[in-house]
């Protein structure tokens, strides 16, 4: 099935939708995506989306907090970018029928989080990402000028004479086709799924890193791999994330005994940033040898219930009463900041050739996100993505980096490995607290899987299982050895062996470029 259109997104969640729609004003657009068109991060992001638009805030106050959260790491031109334009289309959202709650003036309620100085996050109940994605995809179903092919995996891009022309694609069915482009975006989302853990839905494994490497384009930052603090932990219940915004709201974190015990090691206690909250979790759980509890018993049962509908639903379903038990949380791998490098356009190493939202590094939240800025950047940069794919064609202008090119591993003897076999030693060894010896012999394991991995693709095999081992060892692969690379702990990158910051050394984004 070859398929042409002016525009090429592949990717429907609040990047790739928000993109085509400006997209459609111009030309035709076909959006690839992979399984069920609502099936994204987007759909699943509870906590809100922040914009500057409180009677008390500002477009510099969020500034200044989104670049104290991303620990030195921030593009100061992207976060400014990100803060002044932000509340522009956040109320475009409102004004297509996006549902946030609302106070009693009938404003949008704001809600507060983690890191932030005052209160700036809009919702919809504890399920903003559906609602956000229920607006936009009602747009794009309205649109004679986009057509979704859903079910259909990009697994390629088409690179002519140093320019993007367009993805290779095969459908659930085990159809295959190309779609041949103007422009195309990467809007494919996180990349989750790469360790064992993770609030990420089964999408979230990275294909538009690993499409974008095999391309040859820039990626950076991918040592940055924010875990976050709290998921349900019950044993034979999916790791389900309980937002931000239960603590944002008064949830506390206590211990066996029901002790509080954040304060003890962090000043700003259950507020601190998700990194510290997390290693906190991790600490706590070691020292007493027990589970850490999230607990809202001493809030308003009702108050609990009516804010937090969908968590408190998922705990009932695990056998426990969001308002009155004590819930057993752990962290999990959350968002990736690192990504394919872009500049303030979206534009990419590779012409014609575009990324937002998650699977693109603008540095908007260097080295950690804060809370709730991820669905403002998908939305804001989609946009812009769209502005500049319509626009006459011009080189990408990235910022300054230490660029890494890396021939990719040749093919090896070893057996491919299973994906859990991924995920496990991701993270056992690329997560939450990570050291040299680990880092190294992870590094050598994904070298050799990676060689057995190409050596597989040479003898032709290409099924839907091997592409997915071989993303996720990509990926993998690419992150270890970042993490490796970067001796000393920042944001959400934290090295046991260089627990301080390094400014002297390490103030400075990493790229890696692979050569074929
Ligand atoms: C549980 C959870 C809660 C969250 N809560 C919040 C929150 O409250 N606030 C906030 O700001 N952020 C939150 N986040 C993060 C935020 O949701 C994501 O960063 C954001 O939605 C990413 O949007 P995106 O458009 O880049 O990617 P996604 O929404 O993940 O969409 C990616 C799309 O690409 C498709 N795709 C992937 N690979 C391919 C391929 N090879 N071919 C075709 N299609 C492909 C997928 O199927 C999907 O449609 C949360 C994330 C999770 C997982």
């Amino acid at each position: 099935m070859d398929l042409g259109g002016d525009f090429l997104v592949i990717g429907s969640g609040i990047a790739g939708l928000r993109a085509a729609l400006s997209l459609a004003e111009t030309g035709d657009v076909v959006i690839l995506t992979k399984a069920d068109p609502r099936e994204s991060s987007t759909g699943y992001a509870q906590g809100g989306i922040a914009a500057a638009i409180g009677p008390d805030d500002s477009p510099e106050l969020h500034a200044r907090d989104t670049i104290a959260a991303g620990d030195g790491l921030c593009v100061p031109e992207a976060v400014d970018v990100l803060v002044r334009e932000g509340p522009r289309y956040v109320r475009e959202l409102i004004e297509w029928g996006a549902a946030f709650d609302r106070d009693a003036a009938g404003a949008p309620a704001l809600g507060r989080e983690a890191a932030h100085s005052v209160r700036r996050v809009l919702h919809a109940r504890d399920a903003t990402g559906r609602e956000i994605a229920r607006v936009l995809g009602s747009r794009v179903g309205g649109s004679p000028r986009i057509r979704v092919v859903d079910d259909a995996a990009a697994t390629e891009l088409v690179v002519d004479g140093g320019a993007c022309t367009g993805a290779r694609f095969v459908t659930t069915a085990g159809e295959r086709g190309t779609v041949t482009a103007h422009a195309t975006l990467l809007a494919t989302g996180g990349a989750g799924q790469v360790f064992r853990e993770t609030t990420n839905p089964a999408v979230a494994t990275g294909d538009g890193i690993a499409m974008a490497v095999g391309a040859g384009a820039r990626v950076a930052d991918l040592e940055f791999v924010q875990f976050h603090p709290t998921v349900l932990s019950v044993e034979g219940a999916p790791r389900f994330l309980l937002s931000e915004a239960l603590r944002g709201e008064g949830a506390r974190l206590v211990n066996e005994a029901g002790e509080p015990f954040m304060t003890r090691y962090e000043p700003a206690g259950d507020l601190a940033s998700r990194d510290l909250v997390a290693r906190a979790i991790v600490r706590e759980a070691e020292r007493t040898a027990a589970p850490v509890y999230l607990t809202m018993a001493h809030l308003d049962a009702g108050f609990v219930r009516r804010r937090f509908p969908t968590i408190a639903q998922t705990c009932a379903q695990a056998g426990l009463d969001l308002a009155h038990d004590r819930i057993p949380v752990s962290p999990a791998a959350h968002y990736l900041m690192g990504g394919v490098e872009t500049d303030l356009d979206a534009r990419t190493s590779i012409q014609r050739l575009f990324a937002a939202g998650e699977v693109a590094c603008t540095g908007v939240h260097g080295a950690n996100r804060l809370a709730s800025n991820s669905l403002l950047e998908g939305l804001v940069f989609g946009a812009r993505a769209a502005a500049a794919m319509a626009a006459p064609p011009r080189p990408a202008a990235l910022r300054a980096a230490d660029v890494f090119e890396t021939p990719l591993p040749t093919a090896g003897a070893g057996p491919v490995p299973d994906t859990y076999a991924v995920r496990d030693l991701m993270w056992r060894s690329v997560g939450l607290l990570r050291a040299v010896r680990p880092l190294e012999a992870a590094v050598a394991r994904l070298d050799a899987w990676l060689g057995a991995v190409v050596a597989a693709q040479a003898r032709g095999h290409c099924d839907e299982p091997l592409r997915r081992t071989a993303t996720l060892v990509t990926v993998g692969w690419l992150v270890a050895r970042a993490a490796f690379r970067r001796e000393e702990s920042r944001g959400a990158h934290f090295r046991t062996d260089f627990p301080s910051r390094d400014d002297l050394h390490w103030n400075k984004h990493i790229s890696d470029r692979l050569l074929a």
